[in-house]
Protein backbone atom coordinates (compact mmCIF):
# COMPACT_ATOMS: atom_id res chain seq x y z
CA UNK A 1 0.00 0.00 0.00
CA UNK A 2 3.03 2.42 1.39
CA UNK A 3 5.15 1.68 -2.29
CA UNK A 4 1.41 1.95 -4.17
CA UNK A 5 0.89 5.57 -2.25
CA UNK A 6 4.32 6.49 -2.75
CA UNK A 7 4.40 5.87 -6.68
CA UNK A 8 1.59 8.01 -6.73
CA UNK A 9 2.45 10.96 -5.94
CA UNK A 10 6.00 10.83 -7.62
CA UNK A 11 3.57 10.24 -10.38
CA UNK A 12 1.09 13.49 -9.25
CA UNK A 13 4.31 15.32 -8.69
CA UNK A 14 5.99 15.04 -12.09
CA UNK A 15 2.27 15.71 -13.82
CA UNK A 16 1.71 18.88 -12.06
CA UNK A 17 5.06 20.30 -12.79
CA UNK A 18 4.65 19.51 -16.22
CA UNK A 19 1.45 21.23 -16.01
CA UNK A 20 2.18 24.18 -14.61
CA UNK A 21 5.10 24.55 -16.90
CA UNK A 22 3.30 24.24 -20.07
CA UNK A 23 -0.65 25.30 -19.11
CA UNK A 24 0.67 28.73 -19.08
CA UNK A 25 2.18 28.55 -22.43
CA UNK A 26 -0.75 27.07 -24.17
CA UNK A 27 -3.48 29.42 -22.41
CA UNK A 28 -1.17 32.98 -22.75
CA UNK A 29 -2.30 33.23 -18.61
CA UNK A 30 1.36 34.25 -18.18
CA UNK A 31 1.10 38.00 -17.88
CA UNK A 32 5.23 38.18 -19.24
CA UNK A 33 4.33 35.74 -21.91
CA UNK A 34 1.84 37.66 -22.87
CA UNK A 35 3.68 40.89 -22.97
CA UNK A 36 6.66 39.27 -24.34
CA UNK A 37 4.22 38.26 -27.44
CA UNK A 38 1.81 41.29 -27.93
CA UNK A 39 1.86 43.33 -31.26
CA UNK A 40 2.12 46.06 -29.04
CA UNK A 41 5.59 45.09 -27.63
CA UNK A 42 7.91 47.84 -28.15
CA UNK A 43 4.64 50.30 -29.76
CA UNK A 44 4.54 54.06 -29.44
CA UNK A 45 0.95 54.97 -28.46
CA UNK A 46 -0.70 58.16 -27.47
CA UNK A 47 -3.21 58.76 -25.73
CA UNK A 48 -4.99 61.72 -25.08
CA UNK A 49 -8.32 62.24 -22.39
CA UNK A 50 -10.15 64.52 -23.78
CA UNK A 51 -11.17 67.80 -22.14
CA UNK A 52 -9.63 68.63 -18.32
CA UNK A 53 -8.88 72.05 -16.14
CA UNK A 54 -11.35 74.24 -16.42
CA UNK A 55 -13.46 72.45 -19.11
CA UNK A 56 -14.96 69.35 -17.54
CA UNK A 57 -16.80 68.45 -20.98
CA UNK A 58 -20.20 67.05 -20.62
CA UNK A 59 -21.57 66.36 -17.31
CA UNK A 60 -24.35 64.81 -15.41
CA UNK A 61 -24.99 66.23 -12.02
CA UNK A 62 -21.45 66.46 -10.60
CA UNK A 63 -19.73 63.54 -12.59
CA UNK A 64 -17.82 65.77 -15.33
CA UNK A 65 -16.31 63.76 -18.29
CA UNK A 66 -12.82 64.74 -18.12
CA UNK A 67 -12.44 62.94 -14.78
CA UNK A 68 -14.03 59.92 -16.65
CA UNK A 69 -11.41 60.54 -19.32
CA UNK A 70 -8.46 61.19 -17.18
CA UNK A 71 -9.15 57.66 -14.62
CA UNK A 72 -10.13 55.50 -18.10
CA UNK A 73 -6.67 57.40 -20.20
CA UNK A 74 -4.78 55.81 -17.02
CA UNK A 75 -6.03 52.57 -17.02
CA UNK A 76 -5.56 51.94 -20.51
CA UNK A 77 -1.59 53.71 -19.83
CA UNK A 78 -1.00 50.68 -17.36
CA UNK A 79 -3.09 48.06 -20.11
CA UNK A 80 -0.42 48.96 -22.70
CA UNK A 81 2.66 49.53 -20.58
CA UNK A 82 1.67 45.48 -19.53
CA UNK A 83 1.56 44.82 -23.53
CA UNK A 84 5.33 46.33 -23.90
CA UNK A 85 4.44 49.56 -25.68
CA UNK A 86 5.72 52.65 -24.77
CA UNK A 87 2.86 55.36 -24.03
CA UNK A 88 2.82 59.47 -24.10
CA UNK A 89 -0.24 61.49 -22.68
CA UNK A 90 -1.46 65.07 -23.56
CA UNK A 91 -2.05 65.09 -19.70
CA UNK A 92 -1.58 62.84 -16.87
CA UNK A 93 -3.82 65.13 -14.55
CA UNK A 94 -6.52 67.72 -14.51
CA UNK A 95 -5.06 70.04 -17.21
CA UNK A 96 -6.52 71.96 -20.01
CA UNK A 97 -3.95 72.26 -22.68
CA UNK A 98 -4.27 75.68 -23.89
CA UNK A 99 -1.00 77.66 -22.47
CA UNK A 100 0.85 75.01 -24.88
CA UNK A 101 -0.45 76.74 -28.03
CA UNK A 102 0.49 80.53 -28.96
CA UNK A 103 -1.49 80.86 -31.95
CA UNK A 104 -4.03 84.39 -31.93
CA UNK A 105 -7.21 81.73 -31.34
CA UNK A 106 -9.82 81.08 -28.58
CA UNK A 107 -9.35 78.73 -25.85
CA UNK A 108 -10.93 75.42 -26.80
CA UNK A 109 -9.41 75.58 -29.86
CA UNK A 110 -6.00 76.41 -28.68
CA UNK A 111 -6.67 73.11 -26.30
CA UNK A 112 -7.60 71.16 -29.28
CA UNK A 113 -4.41 72.38 -31.64
CA UNK A 114 -1.89 71.98 -28.56
CA UNK A 115 -3.43 68.03 -28.36
CA UNK A 116 -2.69 68.16 -32.45
CA UNK A 117 0.55 69.45 -32.05
CA UNK A 118 1.75 66.56 -29.20
CA UNK A 119 0.30 63.89 -31.74
CA UNK A 120 1.78 65.32 -34.90
CA UNK A 121 5.50 66.01 -32.89
CA UNK A 122 5.93 62.83 -31.91
CA UNK A 123 7.29 59.34 -33.37
CA UNK A 124 3.99 57.41 -32.60
CA UNK A 125 2.69 54.14 -34.05
CA UNK A 126 -1.33 55.18 -33.03
CA UNK A 127 -3.10 57.67 -31.14
CA UNK A 128 -6.07 57.15 -29.15
CA UNK A 129 -8.50 60.17 -27.68
CA UNK A 130 -10.95 59.40 -25.26
CA UNK A 131 -14.09 60.75 -24.55
CA UNK A 132 -17.48 60.57 -23.02
CA UNK A 133 -20.84 61.13 -24.84
CA UNK A 134 -24.01 62.72 -24.89
CA UNK A 135 -27.29 62.74 -26.51
CA UNK A 136 -30.23 65.06 -26.43
CA UNK A 137 -33.77 63.94 -25.90
CA UNK A 138 -32.41 59.90 -26.29
CA UNK A 139 -31.61 58.69 -22.98
CA UNK A 140 -32.23 54.99 -23.72
CA UNK A 141 -28.94 55.55 -26.20
CA UNK A 142 -26.03 54.01 -24.98
CA UNK A 143 -22.78 52.51 -25.77
CA UNK A 144 -19.21 52.55 -26.78
CA UNK A 145 -18.48 54.55 -30.61
CA UNK A 146 -15.55 54.89 -31.99
CA UNK A 147 -14.83 57.83 -34.65
CA UNK A 148 -11.81 58.40 -37.68
CA UNK A 149 -10.83 61.07 -39.81
CA UNK A 150 -10.32 59.18 -43.58
CA UNK A 151 -7.41 61.65 -43.63
CA UNK A 152 -5.44 59.26 -42.31
CA UNK A 153 -5.01 55.83 -44.36
CA UNK A 154 -4.94 53.04 -41.80
CA UNK A 155 -7.20 54.64 -39.12
CA UNK A 156 -10.66 53.18 -40.49
CA UNK A 157 -8.67 49.87 -40.10
CA UNK A 158 -7.91 50.81 -36.29
CA UNK A 159 -11.36 52.04 -35.79
CA UNK A 160 -13.01 48.69 -36.83
CA UNK A 161 -10.97 46.66 -35.30
CA UNK A 162 -11.72 48.43 -31.94
CA UNK A 163 -15.18 49.32 -32.48
CA UNK A 164 -16.05 45.17 -32.62
CA UNK A 165 -13.73 44.93 -29.79
CA UNK A 166 -15.98 47.27 -27.30
CA UNK A 167 -19.31 46.01 -28.68
CA UNK A 168 -18.22 42.32 -27.58
CA UNK A 169 -17.83 43.94 -23.92
CA UNK A 170 -20.75 46.53 -24.42
CA UNK A 171 -23.46 44.04 -26.15
CA UNK A 172 -23.95 46.23 -28.91
CA UNK A 173 -23.37 46.75 -32.71
CA UNK A 174 -21.58 49.42 -34.03
CA UNK A 175 -19.84 50.11 -37.35
CA UNK A 176 -17.37 52.84 -36.68
CA UNK A 177 -18.13 56.38 -37.55
CA UNK A 178 -16.45 58.62 -40.06
CA UNK A 179 -16.19 62.56 -38.35
CA UNK A 180 -15.08 65.85 -39.23
CA UNK A 181 -13.47 66.72 -35.62
CA UNK A 182 -10.84 69.18 -35.67
CA UNK A 183 -8.95 67.04 -33.68
CA UNK A 184 -9.18 63.83 -36.03
CA UNK A 185 -8.67 65.64 -39.34
CA UNK A 186 -5.57 67.82 -38.34
CA UNK A 187 -3.53 65.00 -37.05
CA UNK A 188 -1.41 63.15 -39.47
CA UNK A 189 -1.21 59.93 -37.89
CA UNK A 190 -3.34 57.01 -37.68
CA UNK A 191 -5.60 57.34 -34.51
CA UNK A 192 -9.42 57.22 -33.14
CA UNK A 193 -11.40 58.90 -31.30
CA UNK A 194 -13.47 56.18 -28.64
CA UNK A 195 -16.31 57.79 -26.84
CA UNK A 196 -16.80 55.06 -23.75
CA UNK A 197 -20.53 55.50 -23.37
CA UNK A 198 -23.77 58.06 -23.18
CA UNK A 199 -23.44 60.10 -19.85
CA UNK A 200 -27.47 60.66 -20.67
CA UNK A 201 -28.20 57.01 -20.31
CA UNK A 202 -28.09 55.73 -16.74
CA UNK A 203 -26.83 52.15 -17.44
CA UNK A 204 -23.62 53.83 -19.05
CA UNK A 205 -23.35 56.10 -16.30
CA UNK A 206 -23.37 54.21 -13.31
CA UNK A 207 -20.64 52.23 -15.58
CA UNK A 208 -18.51 54.58 -16.67
CA UNK A 209 -18.08 55.61 -12.71
CA UNK A 210 -16.62 52.03 -11.74
CA UNK A 211 -13.08 51.36 -12.10
CA UNK A 212 -13.79 47.81 -13.13
CA UNK A 213 -15.68 48.62 -16.45
CA UNK A 214 -13.55 50.96 -17.35
CA UNK A 215 -10.61 48.23 -17.06
CA UNK A 216 -12.53 46.08 -19.05
CA UNK A 217 -13.24 48.38 -21.77
CA UNK A 218 -9.17 49.53 -21.68
CA UNK A 219 -8.11 45.72 -22.41
CA UNK A 220 -10.69 46.25 -25.50
CA UNK A 221 -9.14 48.99 -26.89
CA UNK A 222 -5.82 47.33 -26.31
CA UNK A 223 -7.50 44.41 -27.82
CA UNK A 224 -7.93 46.32 -31.00
CA UNK A 225 -4.59 47.74 -31.15
CA UNK A 226 -3.55 44.28 -31.06
CA UNK A 227 -5.71 43.26 -33.39
CA UNK A 228 -4.52 45.69 -36.20
CA UNK A 229 -1.09 45.83 -35.55
CA UNK A 230 -1.24 42.34 -35.86
CA UNK A 231 -3.14 42.71 -39.40
CA UNK A 232 0.05 44.86 -40.70
ZN1 LIG B 1 -15.52 65.05 -24.94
Amino acid sequence: MKKSFKFICIYCTISLVLLSTILPLIFNTNAAFSAQHSPLKDKTILIDPGHGGIDGGTSSGNILEKNINLEASLILKTELLRRGSKVIMTRDKDVSLENLCKDNDYRHRRDLKARVNIINNNNIDAYISIHVNAVNNAPYVKGPMVFYSNTNINSKTLASYVQDSLNAIAGTNRNPNVADYFLLTNAKKTGILVELGFITNNDDKNLLVNKDYLKKLSEGIAVGLEKYFESK
